[in-house]
C-alpha cells in the first residue's frame, strides 16, 4: 500500500483517486471545490487542508488540473510543491497542458532531485470511472516505471513517448489526428445525406472500406446510427467540444515553437472554437458533425 497525495479532483481526479482507493492505497486528496472534497470523502479518501498537506510524505503525487496555470500554481513558486517535496517522492502530472509547461516543471524539480513526470490521459470520463484510461508517459524511463504501480489501479495501457514534455506532445498528436477524423467523417457522412442516402447504410460502406477510422467503429457522429454515441444522446456526456479545443490550441502553440506544419490542425482549432463560440462548448465534439450541415437551396 502506497500513500499518494492527490489534487484535482474534477471529472477525471475524482473517480482516479476513487479507484486508487479501491486498489488499496491510502490517498489524501485536496481540491478546492467543497463539492469535489465531499465526494472523495464518500470513495474513501482522506481530505487535506492544502496541496502541500495532502502531498506531504507522500510516495506519490498525482495531479488532475484545469490548465497551464493550475499546474504552474500548484507545482512552481515558493508556494509550489517543488519547495515542499522531498528526493523520495515521484511527482505525476496527469493534466492537459503544454509540453513548455511540462518541461518547466521538470526543470524545477530536476533542479531539487526530485522525480517528475507527465502522464497526461486518454480515455475521458467513462476511462477514469472504469480504471480503463491510457497514460501517456514523458520522462525518466525509471520514473516511469515507478509510476506504473499507482496508474495501473486507474489504467489499462501505460506508454512511455520519450522524454520531459514528451508525454503531452503525443497526447495532443492524437488528438489533433481524432478532430481531423471527426470532421471528415462528418463532412462525409453530411454529403451522403444531402445526397438522399442513409448514414447508416453509408457509415457501415466506408467502415468497410478505404475511408475506415475510429469515429465510424465506435463514435459515429450522426444521431441515431449508433445507439451508445454521444450523438444519440443529444451529444451529452462524452468529450467536451471545449475541451477538444483547448488541445487543438496546445497543438497549434507546439506547431509553431517547432516549425511542423499542421494545416488540417490549424483549420480544426479554427472550427471547434466557433463552434464553442455558437454555444456549443458543453456537447460531444461530435456535434460538429452539425455544423457541416448542408443547406438547402
Ligand atoms: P475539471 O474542471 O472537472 O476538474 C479540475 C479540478 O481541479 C476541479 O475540481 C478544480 O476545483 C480543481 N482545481 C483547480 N485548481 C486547483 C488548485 N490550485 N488546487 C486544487 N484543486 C484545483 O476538469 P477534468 O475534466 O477533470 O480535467 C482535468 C484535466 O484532464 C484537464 O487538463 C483536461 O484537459 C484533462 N482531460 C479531461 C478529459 C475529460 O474527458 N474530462 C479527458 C482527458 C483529459
Amino acid at each position: 500500500m502506497a500513500q499518494i497525495g492527490f489534487i484535482g479532483l474534477g471529472n477525471m481526479g475524482g473517480p482516479m483517486a476513487a479507484n486508487l482507493v479501491k486498489g488499496g492505497h491510502h490517498v489524501r486528496v485536496f481540491d478546492l471545490a467543497e463539492a469535489a472534497l465531499e465526494a472523495a470523502t464518500a470513495a474513501g479518501c482522506e481530505v487535506a487542508e492544502s496541496a502541500a498537506a495532502a502531498a506531504q510524505g507522500a510516495e506519490f503525487v498525482i495531479t488532475m488540473l484545469p490548465a497551464d496555470k493550475h499546474v504552474q500554481a500548484v507545482y512552481l513558486g515558493d508556494q509550489g510543491l517543488v519547495q515542499q517535496l522531498t528526493a523520495g517522492t515521484l511527482a505525476i502530472d496527469c493534466s492537459t497542458v503544454s509540453a513548455a509547461t511540462a518541461r518547466q516543471v521538470h526543470e524545477a524539480f530536476a533542479a531539487r532531485g526530485i522525480d517528475f513526470i507527465d502522464a497526461p490521459v486518454s480515455g475521458g470520463v467513462g476511462g477514469a470511472q472504469a480504471g480503463t484510461l491510457t497514460f501517456i508517459c514523458g520522462g525518466d524511463a525509471a520514473a516511469v516505471e515507478r509510476a506504473h504501480v499507482v496508474l495501473e489501479h486507474m489504467g489499462k495501457n501505460i506508454f512511455h513517448a520519450g522524454a520531459a514534455g514528451a508525454g503531452q506532445i503525443a497526447k495532443i498528436c492524437n488528438n489533433m489526428l481524432l478532430s481531423v477524423l471527426m470532421v471528415g467523417t462528418s463532412e462525409a457522412l453530411q454529403l451522403g445525406i444531402a445526397h438522399g442516402l442513409d448514414a447508416k447504410v453509408l457509415s457501415d460502406i466506408m467502415a468497410k472500406s478505404s475511408g475506415s477510422n475510429w469515429t465510424l467503429d465506435v463514435y459515429n457522429p450522426c444521431p441515431g446510427v449508433m445507439t451508445n454515441a454521444p450523438a444519440s444522446r443529444n451529444y451529452e456526456g462524452g468529450f467536451l467540444v471545449d475541451l477538444m479545443s483547448k488541445d487543438l490550441g496546445l497543438a497549434q502553440q507546439a506547431a509553431l515553437a517547432s516549425g511542423a506544419v499542421t494545416p488540417m490542425g490549424a483549420l480544426t482549432h479554427n472550427l471547434y472554437r466557433s463552434w464553442s463560440v455558437l454555444g456549443h462548448g458543453r456537447k460531444d465534439f461530435s456535434s460538429i458533425f452539425n455544423l457541416l450541415e448542408a443547406k438547402q437551396k
